[in-house]
């Protein structure tokens, strides 16, 4: 039994990685302290879920809970191109280890559902609080954390770091590497009284791309709808007015956005993030690992970030779970942990880059069932590519880039622009 000051594991941050990590150990009997620098329900970005991320909380034991909870469910994701006129809507399949849908949530209500869900496994949740320093020695490691002025300090035998953007470790023993041409903005506020699709096409996501970047629209519960600009800096940067005015500007532009929200009304204030794409290192130690959005992001493009957040928090819980019973110290303990992270990342960050190239994106928006393509595109999707995929969904999307390729020199050929859109 440890003695009442010394947790197996300090879980910083809790967001949806944080808060899965620290639920998964305390459900393998393990002593949990998580530290949440913000009092919840607090807002976050980041509102549409993936359908490979259900069977993650039901591992969990929060996948009735969250069904139940009556956030918008999502059956597919619709992409339209303004230029091009093309628009298709993917379905989520049937038959795969993940359900059909997904849902559209409220980052406020998930993020506190999934945090109270940990607490009732018994995790010991400290909120607010701020984790300020943390400091290792051969057998264990020291938090030090401030709550209204005072201090507080805990010692675990292992750290997960699970800040997100902040990036607590990478940021005090590593470096966050910024990815060099990806700087980002975006622009998003919630409206009520927007368009409403009918049927099982109300929830999807909508992507609607214009010339100067492209537009999230999320159909939440309740009449309300999400809507957000994803631009260059250089875009806002270049303009002189209130973001507000830009916000407007760019609704204004995006002629589908623009009729979709005529008569609607921005019940939130105009909220920005930026520079969102980077790499942290490190993501393991001897002691620690990181899990979420303090790993990396590229790109929001395919609403992956909740799912790789939760899917990360499942790979340390089992990684830090065979490390507690292993009393050597070693070194290379989380190396399986990390390669992991990266055979899951590669995939999806692979694609996020294909589809800024308007080759890729002609093909991608008027899909063919050929040689499973379809298929293979949907498990990229659904969030199905990160636990692994079967060597004919490899195949697929081999042949899909390839077939890009061929594009690429035809576009070329014909004078059509080819330069990648990521930069935008
Ligand atoms: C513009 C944009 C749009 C996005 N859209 C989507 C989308 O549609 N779908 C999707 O799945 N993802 C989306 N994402 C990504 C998504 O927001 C993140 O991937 C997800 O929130 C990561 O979860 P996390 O738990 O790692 O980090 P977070 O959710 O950021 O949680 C980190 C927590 O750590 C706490 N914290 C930080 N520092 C400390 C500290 N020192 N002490 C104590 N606590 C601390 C914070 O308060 C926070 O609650 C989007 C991202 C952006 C930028």
């Amino acid at each position: 039994m440890n003695p009442p000051d010394l947790y197996d594991v300090a879980v910083v941050g809790g967001g949806p990685a944080g808060s899965a990590t620290a639920g998964f150990l305390a459900r393998a009997g393990r002593r949990v302290v998580l530290f949440e620098r913000e009092e919840f329900p607090r807002f976050h970005v980041g509102e549409s879920l993936l359908p490979a991320t259900l069977p993650l909380l039901e591992r969990l034991g929060v996948g009735a809970t969250v069904a139940e909870h009556g956030f918008q469910v999502k059956y597919g994701a619709t992409f339209h191109d303004q230029e091009s006129g093309l628009e298709h809507t993917f379905y989520f399949l049937r038959g795969k280890p993940w359900p059909s849908h997904s849902y559209q949530v409220p980052r406020a209500e998930f993020d506190a559902l999934l945090l109270e869900h940990a607490r009732k496994q018994g995790v010991d949740v400290r909120q607010p609080v701020t984790v300020e320093a943390v400091a290792f020695d051969a057998e264990t490691v020291s938090v030090t954390a401030r709550t209204a002025g005072q201090v507080l300090t805990a010692r675990a035998r292992f750290l997960v770091d699970a800040t997100g953007r902040d990036a607590l470790l990478a940021s005090t023993h590593g470096a966050r590497g910024r990815i060099p041409n990806l700087g980002k903005v975006a622009l998003y506020a919630h409206f009520r009284g927007a368009a409403r699709a009918q049927g099982r096409d109300e929830g999807n996501i909508r992507i609607y791309i214009f010339e100067a970047g492209w537009f999230w629209w999320i159909p939440l519960a309740g009449d309300l709808t999400s809507v957000g600009c994803v631009m260059h800096a250089r875009t806002l940067g270049s303009w002189n007015g209130a973001r507000e005015d830009v916000f407007r500007e760019m609704i204004h532009r995006c002629r589908r956005v623009a009729q979709n929200l005529a008569g609607a009304e921005q019940v939130t204030p105009l909220r920005a993030s930026a520079n969102f794409a980077y790499r942290n290192r490190p993501i393991v130690g001897e002691r620690f690992l990181a899990v979420g959005d303090a790993i990396a992001f590229v790109d929001p493009i395919f609403s992956g970030g909740v799912h790789i957040a939760i899917q990360s928090a499942e790979l340390a819980a089992q990684a830090l779970d065979s490390a507690l019973d292993d009393a050597r110290a070693a070194a290379t303990r989380f190396a399986a942990y990390e390669r992991a992270i990266r055979r899951g990342l590669a995939p999806f960050f692979r694609f996020i880059h294909k589809y800024y190239e308007p080759a890729f994106l002609e093909l991608f928006l008027q899909p063919k069932p050929q040689f499973g393509m379809i298929d293979a595109v949907l498990t990229v999707l659904s969030g199905g590519g990160f636990a692994g995929m079967s060597v004919r969904t490899r195949l697929s999307l081999a042949l899909l880039f390839s077939i890009a390729r061929v594009n690429l020199w035809l576009r070329r050929l014909a004078g059509r622009p080819v330069e990648s859109r990521l930069e935008w």
